[in-house]
């Protein structure tokens, strides 16, 4: 899951996107209206919390403006006080969910995975491909019910073949869903986390799920 951060306070978004990480999300950081409009209109982002007071606009405005240009990313808006004027803004704006600072970080972990559950559509939080199966709640994955333990990066890229299952993944979708704004594309990064993915889930098993196809990408399938 990728998401995208605007805060202009470089303490609290360094801070937020640390947390973030360790809970397994994706995270690109934008510090103004502008680098964020940009960010939300070049990648495929999951949910964006969107700070209200920013530098060169609001959060209102910008909401507004992907809402207008037909982009429906969930949008956690979060605003310096408790004002119920601006909650109703907010909302009138076209945010999903509102949040006032302060508050903890466990409680925007909270609101963060309602929202993503949401989009879900209380599906079955738990992706099964043959005997290999993923909890997206809970992080967990097993393969013929033994658990495996995956890092961070190990799991985000796990997830996204198994919410692709049957389709081939190009190395590009990787990039953008896995991995950061960060990310050099002139890197066989890619191929290095497929292989130590691949060592977890296939390895010790006959039957063997993630195939590589030459020049176009991955599929991870049954058979
Ligand atoms: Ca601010």
């Amino acid at each position: 899951m990728r998401i995208l951060l605007v805060e202009d306070e470089r303490k609290m978004a360094s801070f937020i996107k640390r947390g973030l990480e360790e809970e397994r999300y994706v995270v690109d950081v934008a510090p103004n209206g502008e680098k964020a409009l940009f960010l939300a209109e070049t990648n495929p982002y999951d949910l964006i919390i969107l700070d209200v007071m920013l530098p060169d606009t609001t959060g209102f405005s910008i909401c507004k403006d992907l809402r207008t240009k037909k982009n429906d990313t969930f949008i956690l808006m979060v605003t310096a006080r408790d004002d119920v004027q601006d909650k109703v803004l907010g909302l009138k704006t076209g945010a999903d969910d509102y949040l006032s600072k302060p508050f903890d970080f466990d409680e925007l972990l909270a609101r963060i995975g309602a929202l993503l559950r949401r989009k879900r559509l209380d599906k079955n939080p738990v992706l099964k491909i043959g005997d290999l199966e993923l909890n997206q709640l809970t992080h967990k994955v097993t393969r013929a019910k033994k658990e495996i333990t995956l890092t961070s990066k190990e799991y985000s890229l796990l997830e996204y073949l198994m919410l692709h299952a049957g389709q081939v993944v190009t190395r590009t979708a990787i990039s953008e869903h896995v991995w950061n704004e960060d990310f050099d594309s002139f890197t066989n990064v890619i191929d290095v986390f497929i292989n130590r993915v691949r060592n977890k889930v296939d390895r010790d098993f006959k039957k063997k799920l993630i195939h590589s196809l030459r020049g176009t990408g991955y599929i991870l399938k049954e058979s």
